[in-house]
């Protein structure tokens, strides 16, 4: 049987950044993939926005991970030539009911160390944005887009230099604790076992799953997984803005909002649909929701101007009657297995994050 250091299960965005960091550190890694590359599953459905931070708990995981992670990825681009832009966003409120929401939201922003929140009147916001209808609007200026594909390359790249392995369509299919070290069955084309110190799950919409195929793991630690779908319209006018637009918050989700990508392109969404299923088709028929909802702040979206894109699934752990959850993170300090790292419900901020949470399982791996 062959014996590893260290096993990271997924190479998404935080596989990747985790890969990284213990390769960087001087660790044997070796990443098992199910498919065939890097970044294919939800790493590659997102928005590829780069959160401020604003909205999360504060204290929590993802507050800690977003704001820390942001100024981490900025600094990775720059360093790395990864494409990405500082490009900010408003935060647009559609009537006054809506702009007293708005200082709560910079006042919450504040207590996650994202002290930068502008409140703009509607003269003030349509100098920034001309084409905008709002009331009044937020703006965050530390929000902005990467390239997603590129950082997870600059990562795998990293990773590679320092001496990680990949192995592609290798899934892991059961796994065993055994003492001090973990057995490894991975499938695919060449099916091996494999034997480690440490074992990272980060499975992504698939970590529980992964989690209770490890003998050993107790079993009453592994939350449900739950899907939100997200879906996406492009649009095949030119969207005048040159920010980010988002609605004020809606439960489940951001709300309708406008994204752009490196190129200009603008797209729409994601929206929350909860499934049982995984399915990446767009319905057309939800575009009837997302006009109105564009429309209060892009009142001449052009009728017949979207078009279905693409969808992600967020990998939630908490069903869809409570409104929030965070990144769930388990240790051997959870679990009492030494040289387990399970990382669960790792929805947006995750992107963001990435490096914070790399930062994170890299000190938990050093006990
Ligand atoms: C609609 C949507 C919009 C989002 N927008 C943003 C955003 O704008 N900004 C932001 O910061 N975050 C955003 N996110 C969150 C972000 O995309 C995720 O947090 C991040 O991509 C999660 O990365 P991951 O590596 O954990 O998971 P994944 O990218 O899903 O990677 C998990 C990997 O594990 C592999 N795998 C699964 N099972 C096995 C197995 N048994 N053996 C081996 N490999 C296996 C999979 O093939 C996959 O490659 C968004 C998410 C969604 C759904």
């Amino acid at each position: 049987m062959d014996r590893v250091e260290c096993v990271v299960i997924g190479a998404g965005v935080v596989g990747l950044a985790i890969a990284r960091q213990l390769a960087l550190a001087g660790r044997e890694v070796i990443v098992l993939e199910a498919a065939e590359g890097i970044g294919t599953v939800t790493s590659s459905r997102n928005s590829e926005v780069i959160h401020a931070g604003i909205y999360y708990k504060a204290g929590s995981l993802m507050a800690r991970f977003c704001v820390a992670g942001k100024w981490a990825l900025y600094r990775y681009c720059q360093e790395h030539g990864v494409p990405h832009r500082n490009c900010g966003k408003l935060i647009v409120a559609a009537s006054p009911a809506e702009t007293d929401r708005l200082q709560s939201i910079r006042a919450h922003a504040a207590a996650n160390g994202v002290d930068d929140l502008e409140l703009l009147d509607r003269e003030a916001a349509r100098a920034l944005e001309p084409a905008l209808a709002c009331d009044a609007a937020l703006l965050s200026p530390s929000t902005g887009i990467v390239d997603s594909h590129a950082f997870m390359l600059a990562l795998r790249g990293d990773a590679e230099d320092a001496g990680a392995a990949f192995a592609f369509h290798t899934p892991l299919t059961a796994a065993r604790v055994k003492g001090e070290r973990i057995e490894i069955d991975a499938g695919g084309q060449t099916p091996m076992t494999l034997e480690c110190a440490l074992l990272i799950n980060s499975a992504g919409l698939s970590a529980p799953e992964v989690a209770r195929r490890i003998a050993g793991m107790p079993q009453e630690l592994i939350p449900r997984a739950y899907l939100a779908k997200g879906n996406y319209f492009s649009c095949s006018a030119k969207a005048p803005f040159s920010r980010l637009i988002y609605p004020v918050p809606e439960p489940g989700g951001l709300g309708v909002h406008l994204t752009l990508d490196m190129a200009g392109q603008a797209r729409f969404g994601p929206d929350v649909e909860w499934v049982d299923h995984i399915d990446y088709a767009v319905d057309p028929a939800r575009a009837e929701r997302f006009y109105p909802a564009i429309r209060k702040y892009w009142p001449t979206l052009p009728d017949g101007a979207l078009m279905p894109s693409y969808s992600g699934m967020r990998p939630k752990i908490v069903p869809p009657q409570i409104a929030t959850q965070d990144f769930v993170i388990q240790g051997p300090r959870e679990h009492g297995i030494g040289g387990l790292v399970n990382l669960f419900g790792i929805e947006s901020p995750g992107l963001t994050s990435s490096l914070a949470i790399a930062a994170h399982v890299g000190e938990l791996a050093k006990n």
